[in-house]
């Protein structure tokens, strides 16, 4: 690890091992396999095992205790977490790297597509693995690819274009404090780094590991740190995690959230309006919510495109200006980036086939698909 400085020891390996460590030591319970969330009462008896095993060694698996909790009662959360056999059916759309990640990567660990930010991934392990996850070829145990800090870090450093910082992954809150305390030194001695911000699904999917001693590296540092938390429903709040959101609302970490849309979760009306509105209420501004990126396996996630359009209508009729996140689409390939997507810039040319204009002013033609 990193935190002890030798320069013989600079490659930080983190990876599930290390995610694992730390669940262990909070003495909770991750199920990690399609068995044990049969004995949790979370997916009916498997009937299919040939093709849960393949599953399992195709795609990492696992589900925390407080999102098993919530599961119990849940089915848009059993939804996110416990694996479908209709995972193993790839539509001819999808593909391994659904929004160019490696295209921009110039260094292990960093993803670099617009000049003044950065993505920075630590690690590829998560406390959950969300079956729709848009990285899901790259996270988890099968992903040890070692990360160096020292070759992220001197990458930043000598692009002085950067002025923000994103970690992301998997999901850098699964890091040791020691890791993240090393990370943030290390970015925030940078001179022209101006910003830091957080991208993890953590503080909601697995509270018990943000430690006081955690919390306070992330508010400790000089620059300001935005934490983005990746929540898609209501119903994965626990008691545990509302009362983590608020201690790091006390430390003075600004809050927003990113959502993905997704079918049998969170698309309808009712389900998007108490998302958003309750996020406001504990201080998290709505952020975004994202169109389904085309990761292989998870088509029968996909809301088709219109019925997007038509949901935020309605969703802005109901929330606060301020409680209302930016429905956005990463198109295929890598040309462009998140394009905020409404009636006004989004056309149907045909069933499925879609003119989208960029703020830029330019066109793309985007074909959008289900599993139907
Ligand atoms: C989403 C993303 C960002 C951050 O974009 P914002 O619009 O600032 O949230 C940065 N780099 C990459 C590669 C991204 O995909
Ligand atoms: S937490 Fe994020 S990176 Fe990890 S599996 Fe879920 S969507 Fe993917």
């Amino acid at each position: 690890m990193l935190a002890g400085g030798k320069k013989s020891k600079t490659k930080m390996t983190t990876t599930d091992q290390q995610n694992k460590a730390l669940i262990d030591i909070s003495q909770r319970k991750t199920l990690r396999t399609v068995a044990h969330m049969v004995e949790q009462g979370l997916l009916d008896d498997v009937l299919n095992s040939d093709a849960f095993g393949e599953l399992e060694k195709k795609y990492a698996i696992a589900m925390t205790s407080t999102m098993a909790q919530a599961g119990q009662t849940s089915e848009a959360v059993r939804r996110q977490f416990v694996p479908s056999v209709t995972e193993l059916r790839v539509h001819p759309l999808e593909k391994e790297d659904p929004i160019g990640d490696e295209t921009h990567a110039p260094v292990q660990g960093i993803v670099h597509r617009h000049p003044d930010r950065v993505l920075m991934m630590p690690t590829m392990a998560c406390a959950v693995y969300c079956r729709f996850c848009f990285r899901r070829e790259k996270v988890g145990s099968n992903a040890e690819g070692a990360f160096d800090a020292v070759a992220a870090l001197t990458y930043i450093h000598e692009h002085p274009e950067i002025k923000e910082v994103i970690l992301t992954g998997g999901d850098p809150l699964v890091l040791s404090p020691a890791n993240l305390k090393y990370l943030l030194d290390g970015l925030d001695s940078v001179p022209h780094v101006q910003r830091i911000r957080f991208h993890s699904r953590v503080p909601v999917v697995a509270p018990y590991l943000m430690s006081d001693e955690k919390i306070a590296i992330l508010s400790g540092t000089r620059k300001p740190l935005w934490l983005s938390i990746h929540t898609n429903i209501w119903d994965e709040m626990s008691e545990q995690a509302l009362a983590v959101i608020s201690r790091l609302r006390h430390s003075g970490i600004p809050m927003v959230s990113q959502s993905v849309l997704l079918r049998g979760v969170n698309d309808d009306v009712e389900t998007l309006v108490s998302l958003f509105d309750n996020l406001l209420n504990i201080g998290i501004k709505p952020y975004y919510i994202h169109h389904m990126d085309a990761a292989e396996g998870t088509a029968h996630f996909r809301v088709p495109l219109d019925k997007g359009l038509a949901l935020m209508e309605q969703v802005q009729k109901r929330v606060s200006g301020l409680a209302i996140p930016r429905y956005v689409l990463d198109i295929p390939g890598g040309v462009e980036y998140k394009v905020p997507l409404s009636r006004n810039n989004v056309r149907q040319v045909k069933d499925g086939i879609y003119t989208i204009m960029t703020q830029a002013g330019k066109s793309y033609s985007y074909q959008d698909f289900t599993s139907e």
